[in-house]
């Protein structure tokens, strides 16, 4: 049986994750559990799991889980400091499915024992960067990439050295507004944004996918997965979300990974590295999807590319700053309080007034998450 914990258990990555551990239970022992706030589901799963500890992030919804569990072996526990400490229990894998930078010092404490990270989170590797390469080679940990393009990457650059790789292409569904003109994106609204075309994922992603940041944060995640060089990554829009991204090599070749749009084979692809395991995802039908389409991403309607290149080019602190802007942002359009157009101005506003020198450590890379909320929050008009 192997060790396993999966951080962020009730999100969209922490169901795809269960669901493939649940059809093939007997090779699984689960560790911990988290969650943030959902007591009850997170105590339904564990109920389900039978993990060695079950953690809520939200202290206060403690004495609810307490209660949900009672007299059964599962210890539980609250706050952040659990989290991070549920984190570093032995496993022999670890599922980094918490949304935001909220999920970097359980990551961080996951890396620091020297584990493999099925890595989903990728707000906690932009905000990191190379605070977090450097832990993963200090102590022999291991990244398995997650999000379906960095995992077709990591597919298609297996037996390759990066030496030989010419382009790396992410490729980008393009979000529910690919075709919506300028003037009606000012007035996109919450529910219109999370209704993503292809994927099926938590409302801060979807809405990144709408924004484009999605692909930006993937454009620093690429730059610091898999060392090529900033100038070697481009993005692509491909509507049907089919290919997963792709790798062209110096002599011309070009190797893709293609699959479903579903969560579930990316992280098999990682539950079951480096053999393969069989997922209840429908094949492929490509006569019956019939056409693969392609074009350049449209950047004067979608600023937040630019934004994150120009941030992964600066390096140091900008690429956080990036982040818990948007981040901020975000929470700010899904709670009605801000306009669709506005997120990528705010991020380029707080870019513009806040440059903190670059952390060099996990509390440093903290500091700049929260000063550079502080900056995002002061431009928000009061609740
Ligand atoms: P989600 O909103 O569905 O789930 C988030 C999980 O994190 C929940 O379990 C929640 O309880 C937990 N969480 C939220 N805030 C927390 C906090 N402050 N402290 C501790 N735990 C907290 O999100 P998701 O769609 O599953 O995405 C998770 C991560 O995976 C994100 O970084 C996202 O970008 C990435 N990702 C998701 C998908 C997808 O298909 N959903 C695809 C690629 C990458
Ligand atoms: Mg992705």
């Amino acid at each position: 049986m192997r060790r396993i914990s999966v951080l962020g258990a009730t999100g969209s990555i922490g169901a795809s994750t269960l669901d493939l551990i649940r059809r093939d239970r007997d090779q699984w022992r689960i560790v911990a559990l988290t969650a943030q706030s959902r007591v009850e589901e997170l105590a339904a799963l564990a109920r389900e799991f039978r993990p060695e500890i079950a953690v809520i992030g939200d202290e206060t919804r403690l004495g609810a889980l307490r209660e949900a569990l009672a007299g059964l072996p599962i210890a539980v526990a609250g706050g952040g400091a659990a989290l991070i400490e549920a984190a570093a229990r032995p496993a022999a894998l670890t599922i980094a499915g918490i949304v935001g930078c909220a999920g970097l010092a359980p990551t961080m404490a996951a890396i620091e024992q020297g584990q493999t990270v099925a890595l989903a989170n990728k707000e906690a590797l932009v905000s990191a960067g190379e605070v977090m390469t450097a832990a993963v080679a200090r102590h022999g940990a291991t990244l398995l990439p997650v999000d379906s393009e960095h995992n077709a990457i990591f597919q298609c650059l297996a037996g390759n050295r990066p030496a030989d790789v010419r382009w790396i292409t992410l490729t980008a569904s393009g979000g529910p507004f690919r075709d919506w003109p300028t003037a009606a994106l000012a007035a996109a609204t919450p529910a219109e944004a999370v209704r993503h075309p292809n994927w099926d994922m938590g409302a801060k992603i979807s809405v990144d996918s709408a924004t484009m940041m999605n692909k930006g944060l993937e454009l620093i995640e690429a730059f610091h997965l898999f060392p090529v060089g900033l100038d070697r990554l481009r993005i692509i829009v491909h509507p049907q979300s089919v290919v997963h991204s792709m790798v062209e090599f110096r002599d011309g070749s070009t190797l893709a990974q293609l699959g479903p749009s579903d969560m579930r084979v990316p992280i098999a692809s990682a539950l079951a590295w480096p053999a393969r395991m069989d997922t209840p995802c429908a094949p492929l039908d490509l006569a019956a999807i019939g056409e693969l389409t392609f074009r350049a991403p449209d950047e004067a309607r979608f600023p937040a590319t630019r934004l994150a290149r120009q941030a992964a080019e600066a390096g140091g602190a900008v690429p956080g700053v990036l982040n818990a802007a948007n981040e901020v942002a975000v929470a700010a359009f899904l709670a009605g309080r801000i306009g669709f157009t506005r997120i990528a101005t705010m991020v380029e506003d707080v870019l513009c007034a806040y440059a903190p020198p670059a952390p060099g450590s996990l509390d440093e890379v903290m500091a700049v998450d929260e000063g550079a909320r502080r900056h995002a929050d002061a431009l928000l008009e009061p609740a």
